[in-house]
């Protein structure tokens, strides 16, 4: 086996820290997925998805990661043709791929570290016919929160027959999604960000009305289609062989996040959040726009010229714990501190203390 250092507690926007039980859950003997044993799964983990999703219709369970199911959004959900809305590295990928998989769209610009707002998503959907809205609830490379039930509003209320497709990969399970109450047709998601789970798992809330528009669509592919999701999710099974030992995980994971509380877990990102927020504010400054500060990561502007990946090797040598580099272009101009998942509020309160003490080291 490769030798490798032992890894620091991630406390970056994803993966995050998994906690021992959950880990330890999939060191169990593997089942058949096409046995009565994964249907009862299945089905235990489909009724509390969607109880995390808040819907009542399906949620489907993809081996793969986020990224996966924008190739599903892309490939199901747009006959004509889409907006999609940029704010940052994430929702880029998006239309990247909306691109690639050759659909005709638009781009919604708006500029890092700045919200998706209803009137900017209104203005588009004046100007232009579509059938789909792609959006970020929360981009993760600027830690912005955009306002979906006001995004869902202005959408359903100006297009009425155009699907929103939302991205709640860095909020759902730490930042209120309402799947249901909101109208969301698409509502997609990644295991490691705020569920607190291995990587490896994506997960999809999907409309009655997207499944109808899948319908529609020839050329859909296979390993991502709707359709085939559907019919395989009737059986309670999957398409094809699933992350198993993922699954175990995501089963005692559920519980776990069920037990806590949805509101207790949405109010414990938030103190979190807060904690990080007043810390940088004393110190450096923050790069997302106020009022639309992500309650699951933290972009601080690196003020200070702080070297990030020193600090990072510092923290982990003393302190077992790192953060995150800016993404991408934002790279040493931000850092991200990921508040998400099972981490509290004394293990950012740690952290930061952590931080402060590499700051007063690197001056004296
Ligand atoms: N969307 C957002 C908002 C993300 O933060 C990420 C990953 O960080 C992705 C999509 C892509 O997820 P994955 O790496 O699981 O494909």
């Amino acid at each position: 086996m490769t030798e490798r250092p032992r890894p620091a507690r991630l406390f970056l926007p994803g993966p995050t820290e998994v906690r021992e039980e959950v880990l330890n859950s999939q060191a169990q003997r593997l089942i058949g997925h096409r046995s009565k044993e994964i249907e009862a799964l299945l089905e235990s983990i489909q009724g509390r998805l969607r109880e995390v999703f808040r819907t009542d219709h399906r949620v489907y369970v993809a081996t793969s990661s986020a990224t996966g199911l924008f190739e599903a959004t892309a490939r199901n959900c747009i006959a004509g043709r889409a907006l999609c809305c940029v704010n940052g590295a994430f929702s880029r990928r998006w239309q990247e791929v909306v691109a690639a998989v050759g659909k005709p769209h638009d781009v919604l610009e708006v500029e890092w570290g700045k919200p998706v707002t209803p009137e900017l998503v209104a203005q588009a959907l004046e100007a232009g016919e579509y059938d789909a809205v792609t959006v970020v609830h929360n981009e993760t490379s600027t830690g912005v929160t955009s306002p979906i039930a006001e995004i869902a509003a202005a959408v359903r209320s100006l297009a009425p027959d155009a699907l929103l497709l939302v991205d709640t990969v860095s909020s759902l399970g730490g930042i209120d999604v309402r799947v249901d109450a909101w109208r969301l047709d698409v509502c997609l998601t990644g295991g490691q960000k705020c569920l607190a789970l291995p990587p490896g798992l994506a997960f999809a809330a999907v409309s009655d009305r997207a499944l109808e528009r899948a319908e529609g669509i020839p050329h859909r592919g296979w390993y991502f289609d709707f359709l085939v999701f559907e019919k395989y999710l009737r059986r309670r099974q999957t398409p094809t062989t699933p992350a198993i030992t993922l699954l175990y995980a995501l089963d005692v994971q559920l519980d776990r996040i069920l037990a806590e509380g949805l509101d207790a877990r949405f109010a414990r990102h938030s103190a979190m959040a807060r904690h990080v927020r007043e810390w940088a504010l004393e110190r450096l400054e923050l790069f997302a726009a106020e009022g639309y500060r992500s309650d699951s990561v933290t972009a601080v502007t690196n003020t200070r010229e702080i070297d990030v990946p020193v600090m990072n090797r510092w923290l982990a040598e003393n302190h077992d714990m790192v953060v995150s580099n800016g993404y991408g272009k934002l790279a040493n101009r931000t850092f991200r501190i990921g508040h998400m998942g099972d981490h509290t509020l004394d293990d950012m309160q740690t952290l930061t203390a952590a931080i402060d003490e590499f700051l007063g080291a690197e001056r004296s």
